[in-house]
């Protein structure tokens, strides 16, 4: 817990302690504004210690032309492995394709050379194919019928250490951050909000010129929170679960299309195990009591043993995030995984959330937060820029 005290005015007030709301934290303080982080829970504790652990483009974008986004999470990638070398990691990724695998060797290798030219095509970026005989050095994985295994670079992190970091780097540049700390309500008043937070066990009143919703699932939830109520997105919550399996199958990541419905699956190593993942649930719900199913588990399992058929499966945990996607008639999988910044024009103070978005795009995000906030409330000295802030684990 933190003792710092509330403080009466904020400059900018950010409401959630996952990547995001760290990020504008870190941001915003970088920029040099008085900023305020509340978390309700603990750091992390939402969706961003239940995600896949990547720090990737997301080569499955290409798929549905997200190209902006692939490109630029990609750059965001190699940001990270720069500023962040304790906790993000490059690691290969394979790919095998079978006889009867839904994608072919040609799409791959197209997809494969799309993705290395928006790393630069560096040689860190290339993909490389390997012939079937080459399997044989991973250990269990099937190698019936199967035609050519590609190998392609990408990043992996550890969600939850990756915001701890980033929050202890904007509490260095002077931001005030809370937890655990829940916003109660709150009101526009002439030039900006007055909020009320509980906190130590009491509710207690600050005011900020501009507030960023940085709370993910909860979103639309804090949004009733407010009044005059902001603009709010229609949302679908798309649950996805991970198990981790005791033992580590490979210390490199498999890319896997299930076989029961051709979606991805990742097998990728987690701390000396393994972490599978992950699966797609329309959730209605409260997204604190989020979940993993049996039928998720099965299915998770089912794709590890057509693929590892001899590998010895004890599962030794299990989680479920929550994706926010926007309200569509799409399969979950082929929705658009942009991040949207919903500002409350009708206002002079601004009202921002933060709907969606990555992991790994979450520095982007926040400098796009942080130029509406200037727009808002107009420039302060700026301090430090994020692209060069070196990341620690946290003491
Ligand atoms: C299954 C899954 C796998 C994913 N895998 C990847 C991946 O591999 N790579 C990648 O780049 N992205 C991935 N993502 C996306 C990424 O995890 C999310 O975009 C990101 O974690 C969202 O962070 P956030 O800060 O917006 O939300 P959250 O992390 O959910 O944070 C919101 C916070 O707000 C707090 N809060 C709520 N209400 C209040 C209140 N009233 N007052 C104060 N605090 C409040 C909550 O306690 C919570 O901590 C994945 C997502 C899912 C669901």
């Amino acid at each position: 817990m933190t003792h710092t005290p509330l403080k009466d005015n904020y400059d900018v007030t950010v409401i959630g302690g996952g990547i995001h709301g760290a990020g504008v934290a870190q941001a915003a303080a970088a920029a040099g504004y008085q900023v305020l982080l509340l978390e309700k829970n603990d750091w992390a504790a939402g969706t961003s210690s239940k995600s896949s652990k990547l720090i990737h483009g997301g080569l499955r974008y290409l798929q549905s032309g997200q190209f902006n986004l692939v490109r630029e999470s990609i750059q965001e990638r190699e940001i990270l492995l720069q500023i962040a070398p304790d906790l993000v990691n490059r690691n290969n990724f394979y790919i095998p394709i079978y006889k009867n695998s839904h994608y072919k060797s040609w799409q791959l290798r197209i997809g494969l050379s799309l993705y290395a030219l928006f790393g630069g095509n560096r040689v860190n970026c290339r993909y490389k194919k390997l012939k079937p005989a080459e399997a044989a050095k991973f250990h269990g994985l099937k190698t019936d019928q199967l035609k050519h295994l590609f190998c392609y670079p990408d990043a992996q992190t550890d969600d939850r250490l990756l915001t701890r970091a980033v929050i202890a780097s904007a509490r260095k540049l002077g931001a005030n951050t809370l937890m655990p700390a829940q916003l109660l309500n709150a009101k526009h008043v002439v030039g900006g909000y007055t909020l009320a937070v509980q906190w130590q066990g009491k509710a207690r009143q600050t005011t900020s010129r501009v507030v960023i919703n940085a709370t993910g699932p909860w979103a639309n939830t804090v949004n009733t929170l407010v009044s005059p109520a902001p603009p709010t997105v229609a949302v679908d919550l798309v649950q996805g679960t991970h198990l981790i399996l005791e033992g580590q199958i490979s210390n490199e990541c498999f890319y896997l299309e299930a076989p029961q419905d051709q979606r991805a699956v990742f097998v990728l190593p987690w701390y000396g195990n393994t972490l599978l993942g992950t699966t797609e649930r329309l959730f209605e719900g409260d997204p604190d009591q989020v979940e993993p199913s049996l039928a998720e588990q099965y299915y998770l399992l089912e794709v590890l043993e057509y693929y590892f058929p001899d590998f010895e499966v004890k599962v030794v945990d299990a989680f479920a995030g929550l994706r926010v996607l926007p309200k569509q008639q799409e399969r979950a999988f082929k929705r658009s995984r942009e991040t949207q910044l919903i500002c409350d024009r009708a206002h002079s103070a601004q009202w921002i959330s933060i709907y969606g978005g990555k992991l790994t795009g979450y520095r982007a995000t926040a400098e796009k937060v942080v130029k509406l906030i200037r727009q808002s409330i107009g420039p302060r000295t700026q301090i430090a820029n994020t692209r060069n802030l070196r990341l620690k684990l946290s003491e």
